[in-house]
């Protein structure tokens, strides 16, 4: 028996009950069933050893976590059952380290669902029009493809202008700006190395196409040796 069954009585001809009842409590488990890389949570057996092993539950206690259920698998399953809408914190309630996942009698891998569940939590809660995301989505779309990634290296060596002074950047405007207050950032270079292998290949002798790479590794060498 594991806490989701009360078998509490049977049916007995002639004396005592007499008719048998199934009651079936979803309250969100079939929506956790469906999320493949969550479904694993259903798999607990609330021994609690996750939670005497997690350095967060023995710092915070069982009330910090605001529902029945505690500790690290409070964290993943609070969430889920309350369709992501309440106890979205929780999963962020953690420093990952894994201690829950060793203890573990049925071997839920507590930190992989945590991560998965922060990821759903920033798709889910953020809208499409959240500059983070914005930025996030505009990221995902450079580096995905050379020739945007090439486009957005021009570009950006030329928006960096006003913002260079001998080749670095210490007053970036707005939000980066936080950035340039405790580090300084390198100006993006004239050129990049591609740029500079395409241009040594170009220039080479058309008799040797490995010009280039000799070249490199001589210029390694005088590296290493200096
Ligand atoms: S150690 Fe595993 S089985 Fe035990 S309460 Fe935590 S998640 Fe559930």
């Amino acid at each position: 028996m594991n806490p989701y069954n009360s078998l509490w009585t049977g049916v007995r001809p002639g004396d005592g009950p007499q008719h048998f009842h199934v009651v079936l409590l979803d309250n969100g488990r079939t929506g956790i069933l469906a999320d493949e890389e969550a479904r694993q949570t259903l798999h607990c057996i609330r021994c609690g050893a996750c939670l005497n092993t997690c350095p967060v539950y023995r710092q915070t206690g069982g009330h910090a976590y605001g529902s029945s259920y505690s500790g690290p698998i409070g964290a993943i399953v609070t969430p889920q059952l309350l369709q992501m809408r309440h106890g979205q914190s929780l999963p962020f309630a953690s420093s990952l380290c894994g201690a829950c996942y060793e203890v573990c009698p049925v071997k839920i891998n507590i930190p992989e669902v945590l991560i998965h569940l922060r990821g759903r939590v920033v798709r889910e809660q953020k809208s499409a029009l959240d500059p983070e995301a914005l930025a996030m989505k505009t990221a995902a779309m450079i580096f995905t493809s050379r020739t945007r990634f090439e486009a957005a290296q021009r570009l950006g060596r030329i928006a960096q202008w006003p913002l260079v002074s001998h080749g670095w950047m210490r007053n970036l405007p707005g939000m980066l700006g936080n950035w340039t207050r405790v580090r300084d950032l390198r100006a993006l270079p004239s050129q990049t190395f591609r740029e500079w292998w395409k241009q040594r290949a170009k220039n080479a002798p058309s008799g040797d196409p490995a010009a280039p790479l000799h070249a490199a590794r001589r210029i390694a060498e005088d590296t290493s040796h200096g």
